[in-house]
């Protein structure tokens, strides 16, 4: 028999030789701004509750009256008996946010892409995706079983030329804000593309649902397109609306559809329902609250003018994401770890979730940071980077 663990050794050190290793930090806090992490008080830049609604009191509060309505577990999946009354009244509240006819609830925002995509497309179909897509959303198109085309980045004319030669039925999919990069999908060209070559067309706004458009709508609302312009709507509950799990939003049809066919629905216990209960006052609070939105981008605007003027590289992100492209992975973690030194804590991404040589720190923001946040961040990179070497050292 195989040694597994030299070969597993082996394998972490070649990770880690080539600055790729990831390890996590103990949070003893809740989410907030600041944050106790490894007994150390940091200044949170890496969060995506980015409505602050994650330790809101009366998010926290409703999580709490669930469990003493509900208990804990929620006991088994939805289609046997764990469809309680708490996550019938979430869908119906985000059907009526999304102006839809149904919402179904995922227990993640990765399960629901995973089965989202593998029940609507199969043998003989084409899913065609961004290629800078969530993770969740390009594992769902290679298990379904469909052909599986990606396009380079936002770019329509690839998208078009793979779309006119694709087979059987075509399910174009798309993040709605790019996650690592923070910039927008073409949202206008890709629907009427859609249209135009009869595709269908599922839209991921984990990152710009709550914190885009004047009451929350995302990206759609953003562009002003509605459910004709794109029939398929995913959406987390674990980022602006400061909870946990995951939704799709569409027609009747569509969501009776992902009841029967989406094994990551059917095969799974239901979040808990207090959960459900909490995600029910976070959603009230994420439409009504108008000040977090402009708070927020308020504190977006300030960053990037500063970071300007330091001369940063940022990428063109008008959302909550701001990420600082550093290119070496190794470089990136210096200048994360001499952040963390200064009391910040940012997000150090590498390959292979980020392209080979556009290793980044990701910044965001939440409508809970205050201007002097924003400032002293801006102040820690300035002083990171005169103390940095102009070029590297050459060796001969
Ligand atoms: C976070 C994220 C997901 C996954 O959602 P979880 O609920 O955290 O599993 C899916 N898509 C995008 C674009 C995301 O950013």
């Amino acid at each position: 028999m195989a040694e597994i663990y030299p070969e597993l050794a082996e394998d972490l050190a070649s990770i880690a030789a080539r600055g790729l290793y990831r390890s996590r930090r103990i949070v003893s806090s809740p989410q907030g701004i600041v944050l106790n992490v490894d007994g150390r008080t940091l200044l949170n830049f890496c969060s995506n509750d980015y409505l602050g609604l994650a330790n809101h009191p009366s998010v926290v509060a409703a999580f709490k009256h669930g469990a003493d309505r509900y208990g804990v577990g929620s006991g088994s999946a939805h289609l046997l008996c764990g469809h309680s009354a708490a996550h019938h009244a979430l869908e119906e509240e985000l059907a009526e946010f999304t102006g839809r006819e149904r919402a179904l609830l995922f227990s993640t925002g990765y399960m629901a892409n995973l089965g989202i995509v593998s029940a609507l497309a199969g043998r003989g179909d084409t899913v065609l995706e961004d290629r800078l897509n969530h993770a969740s959303l390009l594992d769902g198109g290679l298990l379904s079983a469909a052909q599986f085309k990606r396009y380079r980045h936002a770019d329509m004319e690839h998208l078009e030329a793979n779309l006119t030669r694709a087979s059987g039925r075509k399910l174009i999919v798309t993040d709605g804000v790019f996650s690592m990069d923070g910039d927008l999908a073409p949202l206008d060209a890709l629907s009427s593309l859609a249209r135009k070559q009869n595709a269908w067309l599922m839209v991921d706004d984990a990152h710009g649902l709550g914190v885009m458009g004047r009451r929350g709508g995302g990206i759609l609302e953003h562009y002003g397109l509605g459910r004709n312009d794109v029939p398929i709507l995913m959406g987390t509950l674990g980022k602006a609306f400061g909870t946990f799990g995951a939704f799709v939003a569409g027609s009747r049809e569509l969501i009776e559809t992902l009841i029967q066919k989406a094994r990551t629905y059917i095969y799974t216990t239901a979040l808990p329902p207090a959960v459900a209960e909490a995600t029910r006052v976070s959603l009230k609070m994420a439409i009504a609250d108008h000040w977090r939105r402009e708070k927020l981008a308020e504190l977006i605007r300030r960053f990037s003018r500063g970071a300007e003027q330091l001369g940063l590289t940022l990428l063109p992100s008008a959302s909550a994401i701001q990420p600082v492209v550093i290119g070496d992975s190794q470089e990136t973690m210096f200048i994360g770890k001499a952040l963390l030194e200064k009391g910040f804590l940012v997000g150090a991404i590498r390959p292979p979730t980020v392209p080979q040589g556009s290793a980044r720190l990701r910044i965001t923001f939440s409508a809970l940071h205050e201007a002097h946040h924003v400032d002293r961040l801006l102040e820690a990179f300035e002083f990171i980077l005169a103390q940095r070497p102009a070029a590297k050292p050459t060796i001969d």
